[in-house]
């Protein structure tokens, strides 16, 4: 398949010219890779067993791993969900358009071929005018999980989903980097206290403002016990996984303690003549001499390491190193998620000191 790859000239003013060859492909059944404010998204049709199976056939994902409908105004909710909790209103005022989602009872309307065969639905209205154009224009919700192949870190720029997907889907949209740069937040709305199952941008401390009591999914803290379900399907496949082995080190003390102990172990791998790549921050860039280093962003600034995460895991697949070894974060704020990702690639392995 010839996978076309168009390019949105100015985001501020979309014409609906740009948009209505790569809407048709969507309502025919089709695939189209498109931005989001998040991390660029696979769409198809969520009404449409086929074009659900032919997201999960592209990605080479597990088809019991839900995809999440995205829509582009809030009227576009009631026909996919079965009733709308009163956590799931106080959540689409606060946070919607934008990088949240939330799982609701599905509606009939919805297959099963799309939710993985559980009998909730994943939706998310984006913020991304792209996005949003497309999906109005489509006419129908747009099943859009990530669009980089399954297990691969998520894709940020048209490059990198042109690496994952070209010749596997019928079209690319490029509409430049994305904004935030991590998968949006999954809160499920459908059980009695409000529950977190993925976090992103949108905070637990944004959360707690809005609802008050909210729980966290046991398999956000830690990796998943093989005889647990978790209730977010994905949380069991070793997502965001770089090729090289990544360690994270973890600190209470000072950050000059974490970056000694990086030195240290980059400093092992070196000397036995391994390929070996670091995750510093713009902050402690200077102290690291040997590897090949990469900063993430400013420590000061999450939003800046949220948003080069997964082009840096990218990057030292593409230069082929054997090894990363990585700065950590505080967990508070944006740091929830930033952790969450980097302690999925890392396969949960921390060194503390
Ligand atoms: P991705 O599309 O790669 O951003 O991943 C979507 C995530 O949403 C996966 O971790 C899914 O397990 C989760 N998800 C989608 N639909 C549901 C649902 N109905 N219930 C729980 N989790 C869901
Ligand atoms: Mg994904």
């Amino acid at each position: 398949m010839e996978t076309k790859r168009i390019m949105i000239e100015d985001r501020k003013n979309i014409k609906d010219e740009e948009l209505a060859e790569a809407a048709a492909v969507l309502k025919g059944g089709g695939l189209v890779a498109f931005p989001t404010e998040t991390v660029y998204g696979l769409g198809g049709n969520a009404l449409d067993e086929d074009a659900a199976r032919k997201i999960y056939a592209a990605k080479g994902r597990p088809s019991d791993n839900p995809l999440i409908a995205h829509i582009s105004c809030a009227a576009e909710l009631a026909p996919l969900v079965r009733e709308i909790p009163e956590a799931g209103r106080k959540l689409m005022e606060a946070f919607w358009p934008g990088p949240l989602t939330m799982i609701f009872p599905k509606s009939s309307k919805v297959p099963y071929g799309t939710t993985g065969g559980l009998d909730t639905v994943a939706v998310r209205m984006p913020d991304d005018p792209v996005a949003s154009r497309l999906i109005a224009l489509a006419g129908v919700p747009v099943a859009a999980p990530s669009a980089n192949t399954s297990g691969r870190p998520s894709p940020t720029t048209a490059d990198h989903v042109w690496q994952d997907m070209n010749g596997r889907i019928d079209m690319i949209i490029d509409g430049g980097p994305v904004g935030i740069g991590v998968e949006s937040t999954i809160v499920d709305v459908s059980s009695p206290v409000p529950s977190v199952l993925r976090p992103g941008a949108i905070t637990m401390e944004m959360l707690r403002e809005v609802l008050g009591e909210v729980a966290v999914d046991p398999a956000i803290l830690g990796p998943v016990k093989e005889d647990v379900k978790p209730k977010a399907p994905g949380m069991k496949y070793r997502h965001y996984a770089p090729k090289a082995e990544l360690t994270l080190v973890e600190t209470t003390g000072p950050v000059g303690r974490m970056v000694e102990k990086v030195k240290e172990l980059a400093h092992e791998k070196l000397v036995q003549g391994c390929q070996v790549g670091i995750i510093c921050t713009d902050e402690s860039r200077s102290c690291y001499a040997e590897g090949t280093v990469r900063s993430i962003g400013a420590r000061e600034s999450q939003e800046s390491v949220a948003h080069n995460l997964y082009a840096v895991l990218r990057e030292f697949d593409d230069l082929k190193v054997e090894y990363i070894f990585s700065e950590s974060f505080s967990e508070d704020h944006l740091g929830q998620a930033i952790m969450n990702r980097l302690s999925k690639a890392a396969g949960y392995k921390i060194v503390q000191v």
